[in-house]
């Protein structure tokens, strides 16, 4: 028998763990010294060396590793992930059963009680993330669940942990019948280009889905739109097949042009009737004040951080500024979609931002509706982090 590796919880921190805190966290453990192999399970107990709970080493940047069960006699084994994908899965039969929407995730990390692993669905095929070395230990038993319970064309994997915990370049493929890419997939009706094979990013960002549909039902009609860091311009189709006048897409990655122009195709919109520009948004801001562009609606969905030749931005930091500058150039009665994935604040400090904006550039707003992440990226209730996707759509008046 192995010998049970045991991680001391600091004493301040057992009652949240006994309350159901997930995530392994540095500064939380006395003696992560005794840490040498990534998937090694850990006990983690007090002072006493009671047990509260097990999970697995994996480093991330987040932590080291992921509480799984807070029951000492349950194995983690096959039959463990077999149960926990399972109930995930039983729990988006609605999703499956939708001719309307075939991409969504099935299986969302700690939300769904393994910290360090998700799943998603694009029409017929699988993609697996793995955020450490440790949680890739346990693969040949994710493949055997998937395997068991699932049809499908074929699986791919994104490895997301090379040392900085970044995505691994290699082959993706994993076991089926390959690809053709881009593969289809439906959302709401509508049609977005996925590519599976093809660096860390796959073309549309599933957390966004409701965004995309209020975007297309309630806010595009006959509006002139602008899409900052637009990448493939998955915003711009929903506004274009809500009836938006014209989508004006601004990214300052080579690709995204070519990448937009294929989701509108999908879509049979005529993106020669939209603008896509190859271009630092900043820059953009300033053309258009210039120019005296103004926009029905505008959707800012920054990275959390971003640094080109001229600008850096930190979501943190500096999205006030990214309001000001939208600010000036939407119309009166105009709409602004303020999205953010950043987890290190929360939706009451995410709107401080919108209202500073606002208050300082003496213009009155109204809120009309707020976003968290989609049910099937489900969150865990004793991590707030995992509740990361805030998105807040303002009326300027
Ligand atoms: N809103 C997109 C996702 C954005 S991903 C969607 O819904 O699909 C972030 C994008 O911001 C990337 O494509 C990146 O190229 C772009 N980006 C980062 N910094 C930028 C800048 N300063 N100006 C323009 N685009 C930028």
């Amino acid at each position: 028998m192995t010998t049970v590796i045991e991680l001391t919880i600091a004493s301040n921190y057992v009652k949240d763990y006994k309350a159901g805190y997930p995530l392994i966290k540095k500064d939380f453990i006395k003696n992560t010294n005794v840490l040498k192999n990534e998937g090694s399970i850990v006990h983690l107990v007090d002072q006493n060396r009671n047990f509260i709970a097990k999970g697995y080493y994996g480093n991330q940047n987040k932590g080291l590793g992921w509480v799984l069960t807070k029951n000492k006699a349950e194995a983690i084994d096959y039959s463990f992930f077999k149960s926990r994908i399972k109930e995930a899965m039983d729990s988006r039969i609605a999703l499956y059963q939708s001719a309307d929407t075939t991409g969504f995730r099935v299986f969302n990390g700690e939300g769904d009680g393994i910290g360090g692993l998700t799943i998603d669905y694009f029409a017929g095929y699988y993609l697996i993330n793995w955020y450490s070395e440790g949680i890739y230990t346990f693969k040949d038993s994710v493949i055997r669940v998937l395997d068991e319970l699932c049809e499908y064309r074929a699986i791919y994997e994104k490895k997301r942990f090379d040392t900085k915990g970044q995505y691994i370049d290699d082959d993706d493929f994993v076991k089926g019948t390959r690809g053709e890419f881009p593969i289809i997939i439906k959302e709401n009706g509508m049609n977005y280009a996925v590519y599976l094979n093809d660096g860390a990013m796959v073309g549309v960002f599933l957390d966004q889905r409701q965004v995309r549909k209020a975007i297309r039902d309630k806010y595009s009609e006959g509006k002139n739109v602008l899409n900052t860091f637009s990448y493939t311009g998955a915003f711009s189709v929903a506004a274009a097949l809500g009836g938006a006048a014209k989508t004006t897409n601004v990214d300052l990655a080579k690709r995204s042009q070519s990448k937009t122009i294929e989701q509108f195709s999908v879509n049979g919109i005529d993106y020669e009737q939209q603008d896509i520009k190859v271009m630092d948004v900043f820059e953009y801001f300033k053309y258009a004040k210039r120019k005296e562009l103004k926009f029905d609606l505008v959707i800012l969905d920054p990275p959390s951080f971003a640094r080109s030749k001229k600008h850096t931005f930190s979501t943190a930091k500096d999205y006030s500024g990214l309001i000001k500058d939208t600010i000036a150039i939407t119309e009166k009665n105009g709409v602004i979609v303020a999205s953010t994935n950043n987890a290190s604040f929360g939706m009451k400090k995410f709107k401080g931002f919108i209202e500073k904006a606002f208050k300082e550039t003496q213009t009155n707003y109204r809120v009309l509706e707020e976003f968290n992440l989609p049910s099937d990226f489900k969150t865990h209730a004793h991590f707030p982090q995992s509740n990361y996707l805030k998105v807040v759509i303002v009326e300027k008046k």
